[in-house]
């Protein structure tokens, strides 16, 4: 068979590895909406977002026009020490599903930070860089975009400033100290260091933090301290285009050996890996080349698309930051305490969520124990242990692939492997002790986070 000519991995040459990002807004006919300033709801000018971010990456962030955007020397050289990443050909999950279904997932977890978010990480640092700043301020909920973000700096020898959602620095101290190998400062949000976490500290004294207000201690940091300017590891139209690297690799390997996928699926906390992923895939959608069914897996206890409203909100608690239209559930909302499972970010990527407004993908959710099932599941036969967020993609090809088994289709499914979960045994502790749940919010609860949505006319 023809068949067994695929190896188990498909690398690229280091010559057939991508020189552009591909900019998927260049092709959508309904592009993604502006970003607002937050006191006079009009679009954010290149200036004014000047102030929080690094001006290369403004330019990228308001460019709906180029497709294609040439990856500096720079970061390509960086990209070598981790890229190409492998395709990699489940034989050995087919086999235990007995499945027709062909199954190929992209994995991001072979560099140190443990996912795809270096791919943008080393890109805007090295535009801070480039701008002579001192060095950048961020958030990080579980930890892996700092230590994404750390690296990239010490390779430039750029100060890295990270606000860490309390509850993972109390519950994951060895991505902080990851990130103190490379030399950035870790902050427990909300901190007494910044106005805004301190009134937040008093508004909710005890609180353990989320990301949207470690966001607005990282925003408000970096305008206060001269030389500095926020980075953010996913959500903006940037971070996608960054990303995109994962789907222009995936597309020329699938296309070295005549593969043409019908189902593409990736996990989607604020849209950057799923975005990457399947960019390259909706250009040819969009500009009517080919069709592929594109699927959003989000958890059911933060289900941005599936159950959130597509509107103008705040990025951040604080709303210090633009608004964005995306789909969101508020930005106060706060998924349970007791979800492990990642993806916990209340908005979605504005080109993903007017994607699927356009009904040019769709979206699911998943429970988190039948997440870690599925991780499980995989880590038996592939040999890897999946990061939880990246688990939601695997239980969602799983499915795909079960489906197969039952109709006989032999599809071609390619799903986002995005890292690695040694540091979230703590998370498989609990699923193992019978301790997680599947805590799913109400109507009623969301209704209630629905309702504080900012009013735009
Ligand atoms: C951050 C992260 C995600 C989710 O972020 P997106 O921006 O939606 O891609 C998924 N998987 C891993 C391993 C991550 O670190």
């Amino acid at each position: 068979m023809a068949e067994n000519k695929i190896p188990y991995k498909i690398y690229l040459e280091e010559d057939e590895m991508p020189k552009a990002w591909y900019n998927v807004r260049a092709d959508m006919k309904n592009k993604p909406a502006p970003l607002l300033n937050p006191g006079t709801h009009q679009p954010m000018t290149a200036e004014e977002l000047g102030a929080v971010f690094c001006d290369e990456l403004v330019a990228q962030e308001l460019d709906n026009d180029n497709a294609y955007i040439e990856i500096p020397q720079e970061i390509r050289d960086f990209y070598k020490m981790y890229r190409p990443s492998p395709l990699v050909r489940a034989y050995c999950l087919e086999e235990k599903l007995q499945t027709p279904a062909k199954i190929y997932y992209k994995f991001e977890g072979n560099n140190t930070s443990g996912s795809h978010k270096l791919n943008s990480a080393i890109a805007q640092a090295y535009y801070a860089k480039k701008q002579g700043l001192k060095g950048v301020t961020t958030e990080t909920g579980a930890g892996q975009w700092g230590t994404a973000l750390s690296m990239a700096c010490s390779y430039f020898d750029l100060d890295c400033k990270v606000y860490m959602v309390k509850v993972s620095y109390e519950q994951k101290p060895f991505r902080r100290e990851v990130m103190r190998v490379y030399g950035a400062s870790v902050t427990p949000s909300p901190s007494m260091t910044t106005d805004i976490g301190k009134k937040i500290n008093a508004e909710l004294p005890g609180t353990t933090g989320s990301l949207g207000c470690a966001i607005s201690e990282a925003v408000e940091a970096a305008t206060k301290n001269p030389g500095y300017r926020y980075v953010l590891g996913s959500v903006l139209n940037q971070v996608l285009l960054h990303q995109s690297v994962i789907g222009l690799e995936t597309k020329a390997a699938l296309d070295k050996y005549g593969i043409k996928p019908d189902i593409i699926i990736g996990c989607a906390g604020g849209g950057s890996n799923l975005g990457g992923l399947i960019s390259p895939f909706m250009g040819e959608k969009l500009r009517c080349e080919a069709d592929y069914e594109i699927i959003a897996v989000e958890p059911a206890s933060c289900p941005s698309f599936t159950r959130g409203t597509f509107a103008y909100d705040f990025c951040d608690t604080g709303m210090v930051c633009p608004l964005a239209k995306m789909y969101t559930l508020g930005s106060d909302f706060i998924p349970s305490a007791n979800h492990a499972g990642g993806l916990r970010y209340h908005g979605m990527s504005p080109v993903l969520s007017q994607l699927y407004d356009d009904g040019l993908m769709k979206a699911i959710t998943v429970k988190q124990t039948e997440v870690f099932e599925a991780a499980e599941q995989f880590a038996r036969v592939e040999g890897i242990l999946p990061a939880p967020e990246s688990s939601h993609a695997i239980k969602a090809a799983i499915d795909e692939a079960l489906k197969c088994k039952e109709t006989g289709e032999e599809k071609t499914i390619v799903f986002g492997l995005t890292g690695t979960g040694y540091f979230d045994m703590v998370a498989y502790e609990k699923f193992h002790d019978g301790e997680m749940d599947d805590y799913i919010p109400t109507d009623d609860e969301l209704a209630k986070y629905a309702a504080k949505l900012p009013e735009i006319d």
